[in-house]
């Protein structure tokens, strides 16, 4: 990459010398590099797992680079492209290199044969749970995404390239997980990462249709969403799919959470949940996706089977019996 980097993204190269000089070793030792990111995947996962395998594409065209994972159900292939079927022949050696990104459990892993792999290397910005990678980890809370966090990785590797497509993956996450720019994760960072971004002359416009169109049943399902929900005493606003209601609505359980935004800026509610019915035969539960306007909501996430951020985190409740007791805790959180 050019030597006139924004000092910005030069910070994040500083801070993690050591981390950065082990990665860069192992991806120059291994011919074979397998990227793996978390299961239901959002644009975060996806885009930092695809901008970082082109990136590696592009610039280690001998190396074999393979890709991980479920497929979104309406990301893939409209942003991202089929993830790939590797048989477990291809693992059972153990003689690649795996990176993992924009995960912090190895439950969440999306294909537990990363485990195979005889060097792991993990970059992600969610607190560091469980060690997956001893050697070579880098986990950077302060990154508003895995996308900035791996694009800055790529920008301080000396000597390569960004291509515009690794730029448009990267750029996708940032805007995804930034909640296009508009979180308090975001930082002068973010925007310089953006900035070296957009100097591949990705085209932010084509980006932002293609991330965020929508059809005339979204709209219904918004219609449906606004005229469903409810808000605790303290200020947090939740609604709730029934499985029969996300077939009427023809939604997945991955697309109950879309519509949880529509509570983020309203006078009054502090916090704001989709609670979706996962009727996976493994595991029946209902997925809850909380946001927060300002109070750190992760410490509840925790104690809800779930984690994630101050503003955005993830939890479940076994059945319905336990809803009232999860909103107590957020709503205690309000007082
Ligand atoms: P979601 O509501 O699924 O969009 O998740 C919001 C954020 O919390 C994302 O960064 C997820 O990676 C994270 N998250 C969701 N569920 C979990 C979980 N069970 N454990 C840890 N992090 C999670």
């Amino acid at each position: 990459m050019s030597s006139n980097l924004h000092p910005e993204v030069l910070s994040f190269g500083k801070a993690h010398k050591k981390e950065y000089a082990a990665i860069r070793r192992a991806i120059l030792r291994y011919n074979k590099i397998a990227v793996f990111r978390h299961i239901k995947p959002d644009f975060d996962a996806m885009g930092s797992q695809m901008g970082l395998v082109t990136w590696l594409k592009d610039n280690f065209p001998e190396k074999e680079v393979r890709f991980l994972g479920d497929n979104h159900v309406t990301f893939t292939p409209r942003l991202f492209p089929e993830t790939e079927n590797l048989p477990n022949d291809w693992f059972a050696k153990g003689d690649f290199l795996a990176i993992i990104v924009d995960v912090g459990d190895v439950e969440r892993i999306a294909d537990p044969r990363f485990q195979h792999a005889r060097y792991k290397v993990k970059i992600d910005h969610h607190p560091c749970k469980t060690e997956i990678a001893k050697r070579a980890t880098v986990c950077e809370k302060s990154s508003a995404s895995a996308a900035e966090l791996v694009a800055d990785f790529c920008l301080n590797f000396k000597g390569a390239k960004m291509s515009q497509e690794a730029a448009r993956y990267f750029y996708i996450g940032i805007v995804g997980d930034s909640g296009r720019f508009l979180f308090s994760s975001t930082s002068a960072h973010t925007f310089a990462v953006a900035e070296e971004l957009l100097k591949t002359g990705i085209n932010i416009n084509k980006i932002y249709l293609a991330m965020y169109q929508k059809t005339i049943q979204s709209l219904k399902n918004q219609a449906y969403v606004l005229s469903h929900f409810s808000v605790t005493p303290h200020g947090v606003s939740y609604y709730l799919l029934p499985y029969d209601v996300q077939q009427e609505l023809k939604i997945t359980t991955e697309q109950g959470k879309e519509n949880v935004n529509l509570f983020s800026n309203i006078e009054g509610i502090n916090a704001w949940c989709s609670i979706t019915e996962d009727v996976d035969k493994k595991e029946p539960c209902w997925r809850i996706s909380i946001r927060s306007k300002e109070k750190d909501i992760s410490g509840v996430a925790n104690k809800w089977g779930g984690g994630g951020h101050a503003q955005a985190s993830g939890a479940k409740i076994k059945d319905l019996s336990e809803l009232n007791a999860f909103l107590q805790d957020l709503d205690d959180l309000f007082r």
